[in-house]
């Protein structure tokens, strides 16, 4: 079972953040998580799914409104 998307990986000692997309098993995400912060060195990753990417049908409708 993984998550197929967008998520973040966050380090909770340095505030660190950075996005990834794509699938993400349990198992990279605990790779993921046992790894050094690259920034401070921290073993204090933490993945987070990020909610659905924003509708894009709201953005058509925009356009087409512009337009
Ligand atoms: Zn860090």
């Amino acid at each position: 079972m993984g998550t197929v998307g967008n998520w973040i990986i966050v380090c909770g000692a340095c505030a660190l953040e950075w996005k990834r997309s794509g699938p993400l098993t349990d198992y990279e995400q605990l790779a993921m998580e046992s790894r050094p912060c690259p920034a401070c060195g921290s073993y204090t990753l933490c993945c987070q799914p990020l909610g659905p990417p924003t509708p894009r049908r709201r953005r058509f409708r925009e356009y087409r409104f512009a337009t």
